[in-house]
C-alpha cells in the first residue's frame, strides 16, 4: 500500500515505522536533532526531512540558529522546513514569534515546504501569512482551528491539511470542508497510531473509496515542491 506519513518525529524512526509505511516526512523539534536527521535520511531514502525548532523549545537555541537552519537548507535543496509555529499555552511567546518568523522567512526565500503547529494563535498566524504575496507549500498537523480560520486558510492554493488519529473525532466536521486534494496523515510521532486506520475513517467521512491513492498523490506533490 502507498502510504507515507506526512509528520513524524526523529525518534519515532524505528523497526516498526520500517514495516508500517513507505516513507515519513520527519520533522527536528530541536536544532540538536539536525544532525540525527540528516543521518537517519543518509541511512534510508524513504525518510523526508524538515528541518527547524519547533514552538514548545525555543529555549533550547540562541537567536542566530536561523543562520546555521540557512546554511543547512542552501546545501540541500531537498530539505523541508519544520516543525515551527505558535502556541498560545506554552511560554516565551516573544521568542516564539521571533523564531516562528525567521524560520517562516527563510521557508518563503528559498521555496521550501513547511510544517507548522498552531495552538491558540491564528490571528497572529494568519497576519503574517498576509505580509506575504506568495507562499510556499505549508501543511498544517493536527488543524484544529474553527470554520472561520479553516476558510481563510483555503484562500491559499498551496495549503494542506495532515490529520492524526483525533481525525476519528471530526467533531467540527474539518474534514468535510476540506477539499481531498489537501489531506495528508500523519502520526505526529505516535507509536499507537494506525495509519490505515485514519485513512478507513476519512474514506468514510468523504465518502471516497480512493482515499489512500489521492493521500498519497497529495504527499508526493509536498515531495516534488509542486
Ligand atoms: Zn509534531
Amino acid at each position: 500500500m502507498k502510504i507515507i506519513d506526512a509528520h513524524t518525529h526523529v525518534d519515532y524512526i524505528t523497526p516498526e515505522f520500517q514495516s508500517g509505511v513507505d516513507g515519513c516526512i520527519c520533522c527536528t523539534t530541536i536544532e540538536a536533532e539536525w544532525n540525527k536527521l540528516v543521518e537517519i535520511m543518509n541511512n534510508d531514502n524513504r525518510v523526508y526531512g524538515a528541518f527547524g525548532v519547533h514552538p514548545w523549545f525555543v529555549d533550547t537555541s540562541k537567536s542566530d540558529f536561523d543562520v546555521r537552519l540557512k546554511n543547512l537548507l542552501e546545501r540541500n535543496s531537498n530539505y523541508m522546513i519544520g516543525e515551527i509555529g505558535l502556541d498560545k499555552y506554552k511560554p516565551n511567546m516573544e521568542k516564539q514569534i521571533d523564531f516562528f518568523i525567521k524560520q517562516f522567512n527563510l521557508a518563503v526565500q528559498l521555496k521550501r515546504p513547511m510544517f507548522l503547529h498552531c495552538v491558540g494563535a491564528w490571528d497572529k498566524i494568519l497576519h503574517i501569512f498576509k505580509q506575504y504575496k506568495d507562499l510556499p507549500i505549508i501543511v498544517l498537523h493536527a488543524f484544529n482551528g474553527n470554520e472561520n480560520v479553516l476558510n481563510n486558510l483555503l484562500k491559499y492554493q498551496k495549503m494542506y491539511f495532515s490529520f492524526d488519529k483525533n481525525a476519528v473525532y471530526d467533531r467540527n466536521q474539518r474534514i468535510h470542508q476540506i477539499p481531498l486534494n489537501k489531506i495528508l496523515i500523519e502520526s505526529d510521532g505516535k507509536k499507537d497510531v494506525n495509519l490505515i486506520k485514519i485513512i478507513d475513517e476519512i474514506s468514510k467521512i468523504k465518502n471516497e473509496s480512493n482515499m489512500v491513492d489521492i493521500i498519497y498523490d497529495n504527499t508526493q506533490r509536498i515531495l516534488k515542491n509542486g
